[in-house]
C-alpha cells in the first residue's frame, strides 16, 4: 500500500530577536491510510511544531529548511503552500493564506487541538460552528450540514439536543468529544490530534480514545497522535516515533519502540511511565532537562543526560542507525546497546 503521508528532512526553525530556535530538525517518517503514529517526547522537544507543520498551521516567525518535504497524497505541501524567504535564503515562509493548502486543511487534514477545552469560541454555538466548517468547504445546504453534525454527535456519544449549546454548558469530555467529531466532520483522511485527552480524568480518557479508535477504524482514517504519554501510544499506535530536543530519536512499530528499545532516550522516557501490565516498578524521572534549543550542543542533543554517553557523543552528532527493517536509531551506539535497553510493557 502506498504512503499518505510521507515527511523528509523537515526541518522547521523560529526566528527571534537574538537569532534562530532549532525547534525540529531533519525530521523524516510515513503513514499509511488507516494508521496511527504516536509522536511522543518531553514539552518543548518539537512534536507539535512537526504536527502543525503538516498542515503549515505555525506561528508567523517559522521558517521551514528549503529542502524539507511534506508529500500527502502524491502532493508536496510545503512547495504548495510555502515561498522561498528573501530575508532568509535557504529557508522557505508559509504562505497563510495560500487558498489550495486551505482546501486541504479540514477536508483532507484535520486536526484536534491541544487544550479542546478552549477550542471552541464561547460566544458562538457548538453546533454552528461544526456546521460553519462544513459548509466553508462542502456545497451543502445548512440542514443537510446540520444532518451531518446529528450523526456525528451520536458517533461520539452526545444527545443530539446539545448542538445548541455554548461551550460553557458543556462538561470537558463533551468539548473533547465536540472536538473529535468536528475533525471527523468532512471524512479527513488524516487527523492530526494534539495531546487529545490530556486535562481528562482517566475514566473519561479512556472513554474518548476508545471512542476515537472506533471511528478511526470505521472510516479507515491516518493519525499522528501527539502526546507526552507513552501510555495512550501503548494503547492506540501501531508506529512510533520519539522526539528529544527537535530530532526524530528512534522510530519504529510500537511493538518494536517498547519491547526491542534502541534509544538511551527512549530507555529513558519509558521508565518514566508506570508499567500497564508488568510488574510496578519504581519510576525514574529524567535527570537534567533538555538543552537550550537557541543554542544546542554540537554533539548528540541528549549526551548530558545520558548515562551511556562517550567522549563521541559530545564531539560529533550521531547518525540514524536501521537498526531492524524499519527501525531507526540515532545514536552512535545503536547497535551495541540494542538488546542491552530496557523497554516498556
Ligand atoms: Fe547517549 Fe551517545 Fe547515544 Fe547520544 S549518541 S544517546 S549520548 S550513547
Amino acid at each position: 500500500m502506498a504512503d499518505l503521508l510521507t515527511v523528509k528532512n523537515l526541518s522547521v526553525h523560529y526566528k527571534i530577536q537574538s537569532g534562530w530556535v532549532y525547534a525540529v530538525d531533519d525530521v523524516n517518517f510515513s503513514l499509511k491510510p488507516g494508521e496511527t503514529m504516536g509522536l511522543v517526547g518531553e514539552s518543548g522537544c518539537g512534536k507539535t511544531t512537526t504536527g502543525y507543520a503538516v498542515t503549515q498551521l505555525l506561528a508567523n516567525n517559522a521558517y521551514l529548511k528549503a529542502d524539507s518535504k511534506v508529500i500527502f497524497d502524491g502532493k508536496d505541501l510545503i512547495k504548495m503552500g510555502t515561498y522561498p524567504s528573501k530575508n532568509y535564503p535557504g529557508y522557505r515562509k508559509i504562505d497563510e493564506f495560500n487558498a489550495d493548502m486551505r482546501k486541504y486543511r479540514w477536508k483532507r487534514i484535520s486536526m484536534i487541538f491541544q487544550g479542546a477545552m478552549n477550542a471552541f469560541n464561547p460566544v458562538y454555538k457548538v453546533g454552528d460552528q461544526i456546521i460553519e466548517a462544513i459548509l466553508a468547504h462542502e456545497d451543502m445546504t445548512e440542514q443537510e450540514a446540520r444532518k451531518r453534525v446529528e450523526e456525528l454527535y451520536d458517533l461520539v456519544g452526545i444527545p443530539k439536543d446539545r448542538i445548541d449549546n455554548y461551550p460553557h454548558e458543556y462538561s470537558g469530555g463533551m468539548k473533547q468529544r465536540a472536538m473529535i467529531a468536528m475533525s471527523m466532520a468532512l471524512n479527513p483522511d488524516l487527523i492530526i490530534a494534539d495531546e487529545p485527552t490530556t486535562a481528562l480524568d482517566v475514566v473519561t480518557q479512556d472513554r474518548i480514545l476508545g471512542k476515537m479508535v472506533e471511528l478511526q477504524k470505521k472510516e479507515n482514517v491516518a493519525m499522528i497522535l501527539i502526546t507526552h504519554d507513552v501510555s495512550v501510544v501503548a494503547e492506540m499506535a501501531h508506529k512510533m516515533s520519539v522526539m528529544y530536543a527537535g530530532h526524530l530519536v528512534e522510530k519504529g512499530t510500537a511493538r518494536e519502540i517498547f519491547k526491542e528499545t534502541a534509544h538511551p532516550y527512549t530507555e529513558a522516557l519509558l521508565k518514566a511511565f508506570p508499567s500497564i501490565k508488568g510488574e510496578k516498578k519504581k519510576l525514574r524521572a529524567i535527570p537534567g532537562s533538555p538543552p537550550d534549543l537557541a543554542n544546542p550542543p554540537k554533539g548528540c542533543r541528549f549526551a548530558p543526560r545520558c548515562p551511556y554517553a562517550k567522549d563521541i557523543c559530545l564531539e560529533k552528532e550521531p547518525p540514524v542507525v536501521e537498526i531492524s527493517p524499519g527501525h531507526f536509531s540515532k545514536c552512535h551506539f545503536a547497535e551495541e546497546l540494542y538488546g542491552e535497553l530496557s523497554g516498556g510493557e
